[in-house]
């Protein structure tokens, strides 16, 4: 009973510095509320118990979700439906004539080795028994390339207007063994000029969001659904997203991550392809042909809101309890 308590009370510490390290003001407790026994925790706290079946296929069957705490809020039909469409806008992103096809990841028909997503299987009402997580056959498929064969296929990019205004093309940056792979809207202006995602402000509060679940930003791939920098930081327009998202799904089926943690609406909105804000999406993980995908609050919004870090930080918590229980 008392290592419990203690276990809590460190994990109260823990929770308090994260928030004061975030800059959360006003918080309603102080480390010195927390009594000095605390820290005579003698053992680390256990691993959340993860069943065989659990690990082999993180996409649970209804019959695990069952069993799971937290339902996923994204109904099989929306699950489906946004697939769908990921697979129609982006095979239409370069090559719209073109007659359709399934795949997600090429919008250059000339390419080869590049792998092809499962079909897709019409969803109708009666499949919402099957599985809340769709057909879960729907993994990512083998990737044959590497990210430097996708580097050079990216090129001097002028696919979208984008380009113009370019100083630097901000490519997927980090470590592309990494289980967990952060992916933003677009550069901004420090960006644009060091051709590094995540540099500016908004960097600086990710870095520190990275360091408080226990990893450093070197462990970790950060991306941006579009490589160069909208004029005067505006919101990518649906074709330029379009335009540019292929690649860096390219990239996950290379990284074949374990966790993606999409930073905003944008980022969350084409990486699902979903219409559904990320205040309802937040906190919850989501399925991405078998990667789980935390939607979560963008630092840039975090620093004109800093309220919303607790929200972060309780999404970010998910996302290191999972990563730890793969250990
Ligand atoms: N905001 C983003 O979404 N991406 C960056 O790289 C920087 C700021």
């Amino acid at each position: 009973m008392n290592q419990e308590f203690s276990e809590i009370l460190a994990d109260v510490k823990e929770q308090i510095l994260y928030l004061q390290e975030l800059g959360v003001e006003n918080l309603d407790v102080e480390l010195t509320d927390i009594p000095d026994f605390k820290f005579q925790t003698s053992m680390p706290a256990p691993k959340p118990e993860i069943s065989p079946e659990k690990i082999e296929r993180f996409v649970p069957t209804e019959e695990i979700l069952k069993k799971t705490s937290e339902p996923p809020k994204v109904s099989h039909i929306e699950q489906n439906r946004t697939r769908r469409s990921l697979l129609e806008s982006t095979k239409l992103s370069r090559l719209p004539s073109i007659p359709k096809r399934d795949s997600l990841f090429t919008n250059n028909l000339e390419q080869r080795g590049k792998p092809e997503m499962p079909k897709q299987k019409t969803v109708e009402a009666e499949d919402l028994s099957q599985s809340l997580f769709g057909d879960i056959s729907q993994t990512l498929p083998e990737s044959k390339e590497t990210i430097e064969e996708i580097r050079a296929d990216i090129g001097n990019c002028t696919r979208c207007p984008l380009h113009e205004g370019r100083t630097k093309i901000v490519h997927t940056t980090g470590n592309f063994n990494a289980d967990l792979l952060f992916v933003g809207e677009a550069p901004g202006a420090n960006e644009d000029a060091e051709g590094v995602p995540f540099v500016g402000r908004a960097g600086q509060l990710l870095n520190k969001i990275i360091e408080a679940i226990g990893l450093k930003r070197e462990d970790v791939l950060v991306g941006n659904i579009n490589r160069c920098r909208p004029p005067g930081n505006r919101t990518p327009t649906l074709p330029e997203a379009h335009t540019c998202r292929p690649f860096l799904i390219r990239e996950i089926a290379v990284v074949r991550p374990k966790v993606i943690v999409v930073l905003g609406n944008t980022a969350c909105q084409n990486l699902l392809d979903t219409k559904i804000g990320i205040t309802k999406l937040r906190g919850n993980f989501q399925d991405y042909y078998g990667v789980k995908v935390m939607p979560t609050f963008h630092p840039a919004y975090l620093l004109r809101d800093p309220s919303k870090k607790r929200e972060t930080w309780e999404d970010m918590k998910k996302v290191r309890d999972y990563l730890n229980s793969l250990k």
